[in-house]
């Protein structure tokens, strides 16, 4: 991984051993000999039932056997998924259970392998209604924990096993860099060291450390690679990223899920630097295989074989965008519309010996390896009578712990936090609309704005009702304001308004905003109740961080939630109540105004007045902590390498009046490099969450790697070399500095 900034660094992480057994090896080799071409071309195919032919493939409650005949008998399909939005009639744990039983049995039949399932449960098994729903990656990033991707992870492989599913397209090691851009939220940050250590943790918690097996589930990081840049801030925009900057931030997290075992890559669906990434051999072959070493499935995006030409213009006919993506490395087509389109391109194209068909072979190998490493040949079916209880009320606490410890503070005059005793006025849509707290792929793939139901949640609301005593409720909806009448007379009747604020939910495309500020209604709610001179505590639940002019002046403290999940209301309510000191930070910099978008934190310098709202990292307390840097060992690196750490020790006091937790960020960075090359600002090396009782202290020793500061030399790829430069070198946590003197 040699030309991958920071990517050892973040990694430790032995990659997982994915060998199978000689015997298991062989087993696949002569199965692959025995099949034919059609049936090989089938194992690369994956289908939405739903989509293959518009109609429903659950009509009156049976599965339609005439999908189940095209698929299976006619196509030889390898892999069902079921997109946003497809699900059996009744959306229940154990009606899944019974479809993926019976979709299986009939692959089976037809085929003689078994099928891999696949689905995107990006915060839980967030197409099952009955489901716990968890923070967004946006929420678990801002709790700094890896622990709790790990362990949301782990949940979601159970609760997605239990009903038959055994692949998810998760975790994005996408940065959140554009706030413009609908999927900002499905990013655990916008850092290479952040977001590389998160997506570690969800691989090794959705797979288990030497998965995926047959208790887990397969890992799909994605979207490979610069989907999250895309240029004017739309959902699939084309992407132009330089090979220096692409190499220090966008492929370490890609590394970093590999390292961790992630069976699978999910293509970026746009293109880089012109060039359609499904198409892109030097992504695929050059950049993925060979220099990241990974020998999983890649599949394809959405339909992306077809979109090479509705998207890209590229490819004169779907046979030439068949053999410009399968040509190019991808093993698995995801949702071709219409299949006739695919299989029998791919099929004539080997005949035809455009494409060789060892190239076959190799991705039917990938596919059938992954099946018995999931055990499914062995194991293929499952009990429904158990999913329903292994679904339905499970994990609340994790599902609550999570999204308090995400929470970040960012305002407070002393308002916060509340003693139980004032009367709260409590207003706003997202006190108490399910669907802004739970944000897209819930339910139903844009959120739950359109579903009929809902899966279980407590809202703001229901969390401060239950948590204080005096609580009044203006009822104030997205799209229909309340009578402000009601609403001053209320707010002058309280000690404190909180004010709950936040985006309807949306995924991909839908999402796009390019002025993503505060809706104008609700900033209008603001301020009138800050009108009446009672303290404002603005809540805001959203993917990301919509700007506040004209209104950040009104807020006396500020909460922000991001999308907590089932747990909204009892996390906030904690938060607000000083049950939980506030520890999230934030994940991402919050610029104030849209014209500063995109915006974050490690840019290059020159680039002037930098000067957000809030900075990526920040987040208050309600105690207050103190550091000093104790050592770093060696204070002076001889021979420096891209892999070298150093240790640093940092002393954290708690000086104020609670017990609190706080999160320990060391940044590095140079006065002057040697040249011509330029170093980021500053660049995030080490964190660590950490709890601290009032009037204690604790010592941290941290890891600090040196990689996420070495520089790319040359034109590369071809004479790229990565390499830490001798000279001085600043350590620095909050505003405690140390030298470090590389030789
Ligand atoms: C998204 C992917 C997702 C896939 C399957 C696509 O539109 O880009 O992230 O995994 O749909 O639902």
């Amino acid at each position: 991984t040699a030309g991958i900034a920071g990517a050892a660094a973040v990694g430790g992480y032995a990659a997982a051993d994915t060998e199978l057994d000689d015997e298991t090896n062989e087993e696949i080799d002569e199965r692959v000999a025995g099949m034919s071409l059609a049936e090989k071309v089938g194992q690369m195919t994956q289908l939405d039932l739903a989509r293959l032919s518009g109609e429903d493939p659950w009509d009156g409650g049976e599965l339609n056997e005439e999908l189940l005949e095209t698929a299976f008998e006619e196509n030889h399909v390898g892999s069902i998924l079921s997109g946003g939005g497809s699900t059996p009639v009744e959306n229940t744990p154990e009606a899944w259970a019974e479809t993926t039983n019976e979709i299986q049995e009939y692959a089976i039949e037809a085929t003689g392998v078994p099928i891999i399932y696949g689905i995107d449960a990006v915060h839980g098994h967030s197409n099952v209604v009955d489901a716990t729903m968890f923070p967004h990656a946006a929420g678990v990033g801002a709790t700094w924990e890896p622990e709790y991707a790990e362990e949301i992870g782990d949940h979601t492989a159970e609760v997605v096993r239990a009903t038959g599913i055994h692949w998810n397209f998760g975790p994005a090691a996408d940065l959140a860099r554009d706030l413009r851009w609908g999927r900002y939220y499905e990013s655990f940050s916008e850092d290479p060291v952040h977001t590389s250590i998160m997506t570690a943790a969800e691989t090794r918690g959705l797979q288990g450390e030497d998965g995926p097996d047959g208790d887990s589930i397969a890992a799909t990081v994605k979207h490979f690679t610069g989907y999250s840049e895309p240029f004017g801030g739309l959902d699939r925009n084309p992407a132009h990223i330089p090979q220096r900057r692409l190499r220090t931030q966008h492929l370490p997290p890609f590394q970093a899920g590999l390292d961790a075992g992630a069976a699978t890559v999910m293509m970026n669906s746009g293109s880089l630097n012109g060039v359609p990434a499904h198409a892109s051999e030097y992504l695929i072959q050059e950049l993925l295989r060979e220099e990241m070493g990974f020998d999983g499935v890649i599949v394809s995006d959405w339909e992306d074989i077809h979109r090479l030409r509705s998207i890209h213009e590229v490819g004169e006919s779907i046979k030439d965008a068949v053999r410009l993506v399968i040509g190019a490395g991808v093993d698995m087509y995801m949702v071709p519309y219409e299949i006739d389109d695919f299989v029998p391109n791919l099929i004539e194209l080997v005949e035809e010996g455009e494409i060789p068909e060892e190239r076959i072979d190799a991705s039917v190998r990938r596919i059938l390896k992954l099946k018995h490493r999931l055990d499914l040949f062995d194991d293929p079916y499952v009990d429904p009578g158990v999913a329903e209880e292994a679904v339905v009320g499970a994990d609340r606490d994790l599902a609550h712990e999570s999204a308090a410890k995400s929470m970040t503070l960012l305002e407070n005059d002393g308002t916060l936090p509340l003693s139980g005793e004032e009367s709260l006025l409590v207003t706003g849509p997202a006190a108490t609309d399910v669907a802004i707290q739970m944000g897209g792929w819930t339910v139903e793939w844009q959120g739950l704005d359109d579903a009929e139901e809902e899966p279980p949640a407590v809202t703001v609301l229901e969390g401060l009702e239950d948590a204080a005593g005096d609580v009044t409720h203006v009822p104030w909806d997205r799209e229909e304001p309340g009578d402000e009448d009601e609403l001053e007379s209320a707010a002058e009747g309280a000690d404190v308004a909180v004010v709950c604020v936040g985006e309807g939910s949306y995924a991909e495309g839908p999402g796009d905003d390019q002025s993503p500020s505060l809706a104008d209604a609700q900033a209008d709610l603001i301020e009138q109740v800050a009108g009446t001179d009672t303290p404002v505590v603005c809540v805001m639940l959203s993917g990301r961080p919509l700007t506040l002019e004209g209104v950040h002046e009104h807020i006396d403290a500020f909460v922000m939630g991001y999308l907590p999940g089932t747990e909204a209301g009892t996390a906030v309510a904690d938060v607000l109540l000083g049950e939980e000191n506030p520890g999230g930070r934030l994940p991402f910099t919050w610029p104030r105004h849209v014209g500063q978008a995109p915006i974050y934190y490690n840019h290059y310098p020159g680039e002037g007045e930098f000067d957000p709202l809030y900075e990526f990292g920040d987040g208050e307390s309600y105690t207050d902590f103190e550091y000093e840097i104790a050592s770093v060992d060696p204070g002076t690196v001889s021979d420096p390498s891209p892999d070298s750490t150093v240790e640093l020790t940092v002393e954290v006091d708690n000086t104020g009046e609670h017990d609190g937790d706080d999160v320990v960020l060391v940044f590095g960075d140079r006065e002057f490099t040697s040249g011509p090359l330029m170093l980021p600002d500053r660049q995030l090396l080490a964190f660590e969450r950490c709890h601290v009782e009032s009037g204690g202290s604790t010592t941290l020793t941290l890891e600090v790697p040196l990689g996420p500061l070495a520089l790319v030399s040359g034109d590369v790829p071809d004479d790229g070399e990565r390499y830490v430069e001798s000279g001085e070198y600043r350590l620095f946590v909050g505003e405690e500095t140390t030298e470090l003197h590389v030789e």
